[in-house]
């Protein structure tokens, strides 16, 4: 141990202290720096430069005010961020969140897990997280466009093809990117990739909406194909119904797996026979053009809705939260065991609470971390932008393959990272493997 070595709890409370009241943010380097305080002390070149704390900085933080007028002429404002976390292995990227939840804390958690997770992929992508506080729902078309027009006329003098790249999340999904991508070109006066999960028809990438799910239900079976078992024949339950949800629980209906729950804000509805790609269409359907809530799937397939629920306490195989952060709580966790699951996926970013996390870990079971099982959104995207500076489009069959090939990389990098007494650690592999390509650019720059 190298005499400079550090303690996860010296390291937390400095954190802390430099970044009050931002719960979140804490929680999610915590997450991180229990595998990496560990592994910096055994490699203090990282500690001398202090790279753990470099890390943990961003490298700017752009907040500015969104005024737009609603339908009945009213003004309204809004805070528009974007947080540039990292750009050592290449331009900024990360999605943007429109939400009333947004805020500093989030957004900095979502912009340190994206480091380790664009890195992950091995693509040339730094990390970065923006957003505002907007609601889209209840909005009208030409709100949401108002919106997101003004939102761009500001974030546009931060980000461009070589600077930052955004792209979506919750609340922002083709239709903001559109909007925000015309408004982008209206200013500029130039067509370059500066957002992705553009529509096909202007630069956007076959598979990109799909990617995030495809690769989520992949890294699961990677898991799975590790222990010598297969998704086929497994009982899954799934949180959300948004772009995430909806591209894993397609995915795992083709290989062959039961999907008996999905959900949205105000519930969950649990669907015993099985949502098989029929119904699943009924939800992109609702969710994607109606714009309606999951409770309608139960009135026309007639099961059960769970208002207010989580679908944790459900028995399943396998579990995907892909909804949102802290959605799986220590008693969710501890019921999921009880009811015989023996492997999660997260889709989402932090679905588990650091508690729950300890539980799921000590039982032994598969658990993917988001910057592992999420990935492939972003993979997709950095393949977006290498499409976009070579004017060319890959074909669907091309970008699904080559996603299938990314997912297999990053859980190899888990297991070379993770692996330990007969069972991987697959937070400890990411974390680790997410954290060496990026300390090494730090380190070859300098004092920066
Ligand atoms: P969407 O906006 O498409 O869908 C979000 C889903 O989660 C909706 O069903 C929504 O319900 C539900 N939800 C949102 N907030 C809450 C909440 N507080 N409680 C319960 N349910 C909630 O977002 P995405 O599918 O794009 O994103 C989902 C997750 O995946 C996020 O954590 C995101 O960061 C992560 N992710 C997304 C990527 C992408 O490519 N889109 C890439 C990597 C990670 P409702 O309709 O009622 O709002």
């Amino acid at each position: 141990m190298a005499k400079e070595a550090i303690t996860l709890e010296e390291f937390m409370k400095g954190l802390r202290r430099r970044n009050p009241g931002e719960t979140e943010f804490h929680q999610a380097v915590k997450e991180v720096m229990t595998h990496l305080v560990p592994y910096a002390n055994e490699h203090p070149k990282y500690l001398r430069v202090k790279i753990l704390e470099r890390l943990t900085e961003p490298d700017r933080i752009i907040i500015f005010r969104v005024c737009w007028k609603d339908d009945k002429g009213q003004v309204r404002t809004n805070r528009g961020y974007r947080i540039q976390y990292n750009n050592c292995i290449g331009p900024y990227k990360g999605g943007l969140r429109f939400h009333p939840s947004v805020n500093l804390s989030i957004l900095k958690f979502l912009g340190f897990e994206q480091i380790f997770k664009n890195s992950l992929t091995s693509l040339p992508m730094g990390a970065a997280k923006g957003g505002a506080d907007f609601n889209p729902k209840g909005k009208s078309e030409d709100e949401v466009m108002r919106f997101c027009q003004s939102f761009m006329t500001e974030l546009a003098k931060h980000i461009g093809e070589n600077i930052d790249v955004p792209a979506g999340d919750i609340g922002v999904g083709t239709r903001e990117i559109s909007y925000m991508f015309g408004q982008y070109k209206r200013l500029t006066n130039e067509f370059t990739g500066a957002l992705t999960g553009k529509g096909l028809e202007f630069g956007g990438s076959e598979i990109r909406k799909e990617a995030t799910g495809f690769g989520c239900a992949y890294f699961m079976e990677e898991m799975l194909k590790y222990r010598g078992e297969s998704l086929r024949g497994k009982t899954c339950v799934l949180s959300g119904s948004g772009n995430v949800a909806q591209y894993t629980a397609l995915k795992l209906i083709q290989m062959g797996a039961k999907v008996i729950t999905m959900s949205d804000s105000s519930g969950f509805v649990h669907d015993p026979d099985g949502i098989n790609e029929e119904k699943l269409n009924y939800i992109m359907d609702l969710k994607n053009i109606k714009r309606g809530r999951i409770s309608q799937y139960a009135k026309k397939y007639k099961v059960d809705f769970h208002q207010g629920g989580k679908p944790w306490n459900i028995p399943c195989q396998l579990a995907f939260p892909c909804a949102t952060q802290n959605e799986i709580n220590v008693i969710d966790a501890k019921e999921l065991i009880q009811n015989g699951c023996s492997g999660i996926a997260e889709g989402a970013n932090m679905p588990t609470t650091i508690d729950a996390l300890e539980v799921l870990q000590n039982a032994k079971i598969l658990f993917a971390p988001g910057k592992a099982s999420n990935a492939g959104g972003v993979a997709v995207s950095g393949l977006e932008m290498t499409q976009n500076s070579i004017r060319m489009a890959w074909s669907h069959q091309e970008l699904e393959e080559r996603l299938r090939g990314i997912i297999a990389r990053i859980h190899e990098k888990c297991v070379i990272y993770g692996k330990g007494d007969g069972h991987v650690d697959y937070v400890k592999g990411a974390n680790i493997a997410g954290f060496v390509k990026v300390a090494d650019a730090m380190l070859a720059y300098g004092v920066v």
